[in-house]
This record gives C-alpha cells, sequence and structure tokens, in this order.
C-alpha cells in the first residue's frame, strides 16, 4: 500500500498504540516526522577495528559476538558493575557499565552481534570500553556489511525507546520500508539555489541520509540537510534584520557636540585603533535614518564601556535620552560610578534604577526620566520591566547580552517602536563568538569588532594546582599581598546545592581570616547579601581596605578593580569553560602581570573538564576559548537554544559546517532581498514552510 508523507506513525506495521505513545514523546507523529529522525553515525567497514588492530587510549568501533556477561563485584567499592565480553575472529574485548546495571542485564543475549563504540582502555589485563555506545547488529546488517561500500545508520535511542526494541536496529526495521515514500517530498528550494550551491534534490538527500549508497551520496545528503537548516536559520535573520530597517521613524543623530570632544580629549590614554573604527561605525549608524541595530563584541578589558560612553553623549547632544542596561545590579552600579566619573562637571544627568531601591528613590529617577531631567539611566535589564516611560529615548545600550535572546531582544526594540520611537541599539558582549556563530546567533545584528587589548596588558598566567599545592599557594598569596596586591578567591556556586556552597565559601572565609592569614582582611561577597552590603564590600575592596576577597560566583563580567592581580578558583573542574574564562577577566587589567590558579580536584575531573582546564592555561584568547567551548559543548547546549530562541540545528555543526553556512546565510539574505514577502511562485515552498516552522514558533509577526 502507497504511504504518504503525512501518515500518522499508527499506520506503519510493527507500530501500537505502546510504541505510536513513546515515539510520539520524541516528537515522531508521523512518517515525515520518522524520516526527520536522523542517524547519529554511521557504520562501514573502512572504520570497523578489529579487536587485535586496537590501540590503548584511541576511540574505535568494533563489532562483535556477544560470548559472556554478568555483575562483577567492584573492589574496595560498594556496588558491583556490569560487564560483558564480546570477541571478533582476532580476539576478546571487555565492556563495562558502572551505572544501570539492572538495565544492561536484561538488553543482550549471548550470540547476538553488536556494535561498540568509545574509548579503549587497559586494565587489569584486559583490553576494555567504559560506558561504551552500543548497538545491535542483524544478518541484515552484517550482509550489508560484508557488501563493500554499505553503510549502516545508528539511530540515537533513549532508553525509554530501547525499552520497546526500538534501539538503533528498530529504527533501521522501521525506517528502512520507507524510502520509497522519500521520491514523494517536494523540494522546497528553487531550482537556481540548488545549481549555484551544487545541492542534491530533498528527495534524495532523505534516502541518502538513511540507508547511504557510499561515503559520497552520504556527504550530499548531509550538505543538502545542513544547508536547508542554516537556510531556514538565515531567512529569520534576514527577515529581523529587513524589518528593522525598514521600520519608520529611526532617528538621525546629525552631530557630535562640543562634550563628546571634551570626554575624548579628556581621556588618559590613547583609544585603540579597534576601539576607534568601531567608534567609526556606530556613529555611521547613528547619523544614518535607519534604526541602528549592532553587536559589539571585545573580550573582557577590551574597553567596551568609553565607546558604549561616547555613542551615549552622541545621542544625548542631540537631544536624547539613553538607556544602559547591565545584567546584575553590581554591573548596573559599576557603569553608573564610572559614568558620573567620566562626566563630571559636563552637566550630563545620570540616574541609576535597580531593584532593592528606596521608595522614595525610584520614584525621583523615574520622574526624572519620564521628564527629560535625566539624560542617562543605567538600571538591570528589569528596568524595561519597570514601568519606566522615557520622555525621549534615542539609544539603548545592552551590556553582556548572552544571556539574552534574539527574540528577547526584538521585544524590547518593538516596546519602544509602540510607544511611537525607534532607538538605536547598540548590545556589547563580552563572550567572544567565533564568527560563524556570531552569524547565526545574531545574525540579524551588524557585527563590530574590538580585537585588541590595549596596550601594556599581559595576558594572565595560568596554572592547575592540586590540593597539595596549596602551601606553597598561600605563600603566593602573601607575597603578592605584601608587595601591595589584591585578589580573589573563588567558589562555585552551583544551583543544587546552593546552600552547601555557599556554606563552602563562608567558613573558607572564616577559615583564612582566622588560622590562614589573620595579618590581612579579608572580605566576603556572595549572592544572598542585600544589595547595599556588597556594595559596600565592593567599595572597601575597590579602595583597598580589603587584601583578598572571597565570593561566589557573583564576581561577575565587568567588575574592574586593576589593583587585583591574581585569582585563586576553587573547584575549577566544576566550571564552565566561558565563565571561567569570564572570572580570570576579572584579574589583568592594569600593566602588572596577574595570576590565576585554577584548583581542581583530580579524582573529580571527566574528559571534559579537563579540556577546559586545559584549554584555560593554554590560552588567554577569548576567540579560542569560545571555539574550544563550542567543541567541547556541542552547539546545541552552547547556544542554548532554548534560551536565545533559536530553532535547534539537528545536523549541521556550527564550526565545522562553516562553507555551507556562509553560502546558504548568503542566499537566504539574497532571497529576502529581492523577494521579501516570499510572494514568487517559485518561492512558495520556502515560503510555507518559514511561516508554518520559523514565523509562528519564533514570533517573527506577519510575513507580507
Ligand atoms: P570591557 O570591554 O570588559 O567592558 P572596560 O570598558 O571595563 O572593558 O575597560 C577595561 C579597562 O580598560 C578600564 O579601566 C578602562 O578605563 C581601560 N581602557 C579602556 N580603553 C582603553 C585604552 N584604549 N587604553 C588603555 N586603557 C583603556
Ligand atoms: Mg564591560
Amino acid at each position: 500500500m502507497q504511504k504518504n508523507l503525512y501518515d500518522k506513525i499508527t499506520y506503519l506495521k510493527g507500530v501500537g498504540p505502546k510504541r505510536a505513545e513513546t515515539l510520539n514523546e520524541v516528537n515522531i507523529f508521523t512518517i515525515w516526522d520518522l524520516l526527520n529522525y536522523f542517524p547519529r553515525r554511521y557504520l562501514d567497514r573502512t572504520c570497523i577495528k578489529k579487536v587485535n588492530q586496537l590501540k590503548i587510549g584511541e576511540t574505535a568501533t568494533v563489532v562483535g559476538i556477544v560470548d559472556n556477561f554478568g555483575l562483577v563485584k567492584n573492589r574496595n567499592m560498594k556496588g558491583s558493575r556490569f560487564r560483558l565480553i564480546i570477541s571478533d575472529d582476532t580476539g576478546y574485548l571487555s565492556l563495562v557499565w558502572f551505572r544501570g546495571a539492572s538495565y544492561y542485564q536484561n538488553a543482550f543475549t549471548i550470540g547476538e552481534m553488536i556494535a561498540v563504540f568509545g574509548k579503549i582502555d587497559y586494565y587489569h589485563n584486559e583490553i576494555q570500553i567504559a560506558h561504551p555506545e552500543f548497538d545491535r547488529i542483524d544478518d541484515g546488517d552484517d550482509n550489508r556489511l560484508m557488501h563493500t561500500g554499505a553503510i549502516i545508520p545508528l539511530y540515537p535511542a533513549t532508553e525509554e525507546l530501547r525499552k520497546i526494541w526500538l534501539d538503533s536496529r528498530g529504527f533501521r526495521r522501521l525506517i528502512q520500508p520507507l524510502l520509497p515514500v522519500t521520491a514523494g517530498i517536494n523540494d522546497t528550494l528553487p531550482i537556481n539555489i540548488l545549481q549555484n550551491c551544487g545541492l542534491i534534490p530533498l528527495s534524495k538527500a532523505y534516502e541518502q541520509i538513511h540507508f547511504p549508497s557510499s561515503v559520497e551520496t552520504l556527504k550530499s545528503a548531509q550538505e543538502r540537510l545542513k544547508f536547508d537548516e542554516f537556510f531556514f536559520l538565515g531567512l529569520m535573520m534576514a527577515y529581523l534584520k529587513r524589518k528593522i530597517k525598514v521600520q519608520p521613524n529611526g532617528i538621525e543623530f546629525g552631530r557630535v557636540g562640543e562634550k563628546t570632544k571634551e570626554l575624548v580629549a579628556r581621556l588618559t590614554f590613547e583609544l585603540t585603533e579597534p576601539q576607534k573604527k568601531v567608534l567609526r561605525e556606530i556613529r555611521q549608524d547613528m547619523k544614518s535614518p535607519h534604526a541602528m541595530n549592532r553587536l559589539l563584541q571585545g573580550d573582557v578589558g577590551s574597553g567596551k564601556t568609553i565607546v558604549a560612553l561616547l555613542a551615549i553623549l552622541i545621542a544625548v547632544e542631540n537631544g536624547y535620552q539613553a538607556a544602559f542596561m547591565a545584567p546584575t545590579e553590581i554591573l548596573a552600579e559599576q557603569h553608573f560610578t564610572v559614568l558620573r566619573e567620566y562626566l563630571d562637571g559636563m552637566n550630563v544627568s545620570v540616574v541609576l534604577l535597580k531593584g532593592g531601591q528606596k521608595k522614595a528613590e525610584r520614584e525621583c529617577a523615574l520622574a526624572a526620566v519620564e521628564s527629560h531631567q535625566a539624560d542617562i539611566i543605567v538600571g538591570t535589564h528589569a528596568l524595561f520591566q519597570e514601568k519606566a516611560t522615557f520622555a525621549k529615548l534615542g539609544l539603548i545600550i545592552i551590556d553582556e547580552q548572552h544571556r539574552f535572546g534574539v527574540m528577547q531582544r526584538a521585544e524590547i526594540r518593538q516596546k519602544a517602536v509602540d510607544s511611537g520611537v525607534n532607538p538605536d541599539v547598540l548590545v556589547m558582549t563580552a563572550t567572544p563568538i567565533p564568527r560563524t556563530l556570531a552569524m547565526t546567533v545574531y545574525g540579524d545584528l551588524d557585527v563590530s569588532v574590538i580585537d585588541e587589548l590595549p596596550s601594556g596588558r599581559k595576558p594572565v598566567k595560568t596554572v592547575a594546582r592540586s590540593e597539595n599545592a596549596r602551601p606553597k599557594i598561600n605563600e603566593f598569596i602573601r607575597r603578592e599581598i605584601r608587595s601591595g596586591r589584591q585578589g580573589y578567591i573563588v567558589f562555585p556556586l552551583i544551583e543544587q546545592s546552593e546552600k552547601s556552597d555557599l556554606k563552602a565559601a563562608t567558613e573558607a572565609c572564616e577559615h583564612m581570616s582566622e588560622e590562614v592569614f589573620p595579618e590581612f582582611r579579608i572580605g566576603l561577597l556572595h549572592g544572598r547579601m542585600k544589595s547595599a552590603e556588597k556594595e559596600r564590600v565592593m567599595h572597601d575592596f575597590k579602595n583597598r581596605a580589603l587584601d583578598l576577597l572571597v565570593s561566589t560566583t557573583v564576581v561577575e563580567v565587568g567588575v574592574n578593580i586593576t589593583n587585583a592581580t591574581f585569582m585563586i578558583i576553587e573547584h575549577a573542574e566544576r566550571f564552565g569553560l566561558t565563565q571561567l574564562h569570564q572570572l580570570r577577566g576579572r584579574v589583568g587589567r592594569g600593566a602588572v602581570q596577574s595570576y590565576c590558579i585554577l584548583m581542581v580536584n583530580e579524582r573529580a575531573m571527566t574528559d571534559e573538564s579537563r579540556r577546559r582546564i586545559e584549554a584555560m592555561c593554554r590560552t588567554s584568547d577569548g576567540f579560542v576559548i569560545a571555539e574550544e567551548d563550542l567543541d567541547i559543548r556541542g552547539p546545541g547546549e552552547f547556544f542554548g537554544t532554548r534560551q536565545s530562541g533559536l530553532p535547534e540545528l539537528k545536523l549541521a555543526h556550527i564550526i565545522y559546517a562553516r562553507p555551507i553556512l556562509e553560502k546558504a546565510r548568503k542566499e537566504a539574505f539574497r532571497l529576502i532581498q529581492e523577494d521579501p514577502q516570499l510572494r514568487a511562485p517559485e518561492h512558495a515552498a520556502i515560503r510555507k514552510k518559514f511561516i508554518e516552522e520559523y514565523q509562528t514558533k519564533y514570533g517573527l509577526g506577519q510575513i507580507g
């Protein structure tokens, strides 16, 4: 019987209500959904290793017969592990699982063929893989494997799916009979794009992604499907960008006034070349009648604040107000203080708006905003949730925006547009983002980069140490403090155990002030303190009334204390790479050599934490760190897709698929330029998919 793409999976042989329910849970409802469930890896003859070829430390795939399995008691430890032996015609390989033994006991039968994948280890005279990925292979698969060039798809499966025998083999059995249906898949892209970009038809791509007839056809299939992912993402960005460009009421900030010039003249340093270049780009945008929507990217300490302030002054001198949004209260306060210092005696009025403010104080600030007595309003992002009504808002600065999503950004602007103004927006981020990623996450923005630190800065020397080095480290701290320096000791704060971590920081602080460093002045900073208390501690630290600041991760991005030259990060293995880099950015802000010591617990290290620590010690280049982080975590995690509001990329890897990304993005932008409403008949399929899958879901508003 001929099947239809949009038939429910329950029409399929072998899919009853129980299986259907479990499949529904992973968002598979129709045949089309099933065809969009892509293999995670492939197996072909050329990538399978024989047991006697295995090398310790490498990652390999082995196919063998299950010989034996059972529980083995762990030495010295409680509990037991599950051990399984497979063999091929050259030897035996042992597989172990330390968790989930009860499940695995029922998962295998002796004599069945499985493919396993993982890192080869040597333990008690045995070659072994711990927690391998595995897939059941049957005779049909085996025949394919023997046949030169044939490739077996390996599908991802959750434990729930495995329980109903929808493991990799189960999916192969389900999907293979559907291949004829793929012939009925209509192409979304017009023929000219396919030709320009050398893409195969969509129907062919769906067939070959599941059961490739060769490595080459598999590659073309992957390319085609990745292209589509990027293309629609690009379309979304092009669409957003155009929407902003065509919005009416953009402001032309025509002149650069005396105060702006005076501020530049007053600076005690020369702006770096990248700062100047970026300022020119911002100036161009501000002058134009269209609203600016620009991202300013620069590593911690690269000097974004002064750039933002100069943009703010331009807005102010053209008779407008500017809003400066910071992600945390500490940073809002810091920006407020810095701005007031810079603007001292210039007759520009700055107000601070933040949570925990006294009612009278806040009302006074809000009134100043509404009456245009205030030129600049600094506050947390919550600022806009508060009912701040601006007399004449012209510029919005959003600092440290990596916690912000595309859609949130669009919302902030929309709010202003709804109230009749269309302000310029400058988004600043200290998370250096690989170019490709920037094109995707920030695809709706124009990008400016400060890619050079002010001269005279020395890279922070970073090392990893374990507990037994503690006495030496304490000596080092004493030396630094005696020579007039200050430093941070940072403790991780993990949500699940917020209390116990807080306790760790508090106790460490007491221990240090009473026993280790009784001669020094030590402050404590953590997230549960009232903001007035936090402010006081930061203030004392800044004024050198404290030598050492013990804190949880509240010493965030942006805190600027140039005399702080060392940072000890406790339990460094628990931090993410970006977070480590951001924390380290608190030191190395002056001309003196700074140090970062990562305290690690060897036994708590995983492969990933090892890579993170290694990367930190190897480089202080934010871009290298970001690429490494992206590589370790994978694009999904890095994006924080849900947070950033972006569609998930199933196949495409942001770093490795760069050429495809660039091609797809170019085509998408060209398309929106030529046919902004996607009205042409040859774009009908694109329009339909875009509306169905992107527009409604991501709230892009009405297309034409
Ligand atoms: P970030 O980009 O992390 O926000 P900041 O704007 O806080 O960096 O700048 C970090 C420090 O560098 C500040 O103390 C600032 O005064 C200083 N600074 C900024 N630009 C320059 C420059 N061109 N030369 C020297 N110091 C600079
Ligand atoms: Mg900053």
